[in-house]
């Protein structure tokens, strides 16, 4: 969790966004849309503070959420999980990834993830004292290599974690590949952590969720964020879901990170969930017309893009402008053309880190205007 230089590190995210204020630059950044989410869950939320919900809600959260969970996964995938043993609700993905992590894996275990990594991951692995295994996803497309994909794992190997529609690369995951992490991961005995925030912002490909494979669902822990799916990122309501053995070890760390959060938050999510088919439907179109917006306006800007098939992000290669260190580029980006977007390589080990070198992320959850605005800036940079 330590800078480079040994100093205590701040995220990237944090990092680039304040970057991005300190020189007004349009922030492609850190990834959060410039609109709100449906307008009847902001009243919604508001209505549950005037009428008192205000306290603590249960540590697995509110029963009318982890029921809306439930039925939005039957409704969506025919998963039927217990909303008493097999659901909590935590204060966004990211505490349900530290409460998994923590609580299933230690020092002496490994926990292999794809790489480039959303960071989280690596920092909780750390945390954890267990060693952080990597296998590779390869341009153009951002998929493993299946052919030697069970060369990462090793009998140490006690956690594998997925990220399908996958953060920072927007690669989709085809049944081939889940089906072949499925099979090792019960060949090797590994738990299966999957975070499936993207699950609903895909473009074309059907989002297939890891729970749903044969023999997957004994051994896998599902995670999902209203934040992406509902645009209120800053509600920080999350869930986890999976066999109940599993969803209790993870529920004995939640419970002293935060206990339980975001009372009238949680109620406005469990309205959200049950919403009709053209809600979701909807908000993977409109993204996906910022999407092309985006990838056109990087293309004249003369950057090689790597269109995504889901998420909010696309990858740019800046080699084509003949800058090789992406990283470099990203810290001066919002001062030089008044842009800020993140580098690929902090989500890597060093050896990724190389291979991804001249990357950068964009978000594309912003007004079409302003999308177009920061290509136009970006053109300068020719
Ligand atoms: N996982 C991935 C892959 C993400 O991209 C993010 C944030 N965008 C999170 C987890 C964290 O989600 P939350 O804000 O709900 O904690
Ligand atoms: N998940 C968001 C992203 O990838 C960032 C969330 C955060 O700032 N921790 O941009």
């Amino acid at each position: 969790l330590l800078g480079p230089d040994g100093s205590l590190g701040v995220t990237i995210f944090e990092e680039i966004t304040t970057l991005a204020a300190r020189h007004g630059a349009i922030n492609l950044g850190q990834g959060f849309p410039d609109e709100d989410g449906p307008a009847e869950l902001g009243r919604m939320a508001q209505d549950a503070i005037a009428a008192g919900h205000n306290q603590y809600a249960p540590g697995k959260g509110l029963l009318s959420l982890r029921t809306a969970v439930a039925e939005h996964q039957e409704r969506f995938y025919g998963l039927t999980p217990d909303p008493e043993t097999e659901i909590i609700i935590s204060t966004g993905a990211t505490e349900a990834i530290a409460s998994a992590v923590l609580s299933l894996t230690g020092p002496g275990d490994e926990v292999l993830t794809f790489e480039p990594f959303y960071d989280s991951y690596g920092a909780m692995i750390g945390l954890s004292g267990a060693r952080h295994t990597t296998a590779a996803l390869l341009a153009p497309d951002f998929m493993p290599d299946l052919a030697t994909l069970e060369d990462s794992f090793s009998p140490r190997t006690k956690m594998v974690i997925i990220n399908n529609p996958h953060n920072p690369t927007g690669a989709v995951f085809p049944e081939a590949v889940l089906t072949e992490v499925v099979r090792l991961a019960i060949k090797y005995d590994a738990v299966i952590l999957t975070d499936e925030v993207y699950e609903h912002l895909t473009f074309g490909p059907r989002h297939i969720p890891v729970a749903t494979l044969p023999g997957a669902a004994d051994r896998t822990l599902t995670i999902s964020s209203a934040g992406k799916t509902f645009s209120y990122t800053g509600w920080k309501v999350g869930w986890l879901s999976g066999p109940a053995e599993l969803v209790a070890a993870a529920r004995t760390v939640k419970q002293f990170l935060t206990y339980s959060s975001g009372t009238p938050f949680q109620s406005a999510i469990a309205a959200g969930l049950r919403m009709d088919e053209q809600f979701f439907t909807g908000a993977a179109a409109t993204l996906a017309r910022k999407r092309d917006i985006l990838a056109e306006g990087l293309r004249a800007a003369g950057l090689d893009v790597y269109l995504p098939q889901g998420t909010y992000f696309i990858n740019a290669d800046t080699s084509a402008l003949g800058i090789t260190d992406a990283t470099a580029l990203a810290r001066r980006l919002p001062e030089l053309v008044g842009v800020a977007a993140i580098p690929v390589p902090v989500f890597c080990h060093p050896e990724g880190a190389r291979r991804t070198r001249s990357l950068l992320r964009f978000a594309f959850c912003k007004k079409e205007a302003l999308l177009e605005q920061a290509a136009e800036r970006l053109a300068t940079l020719k």
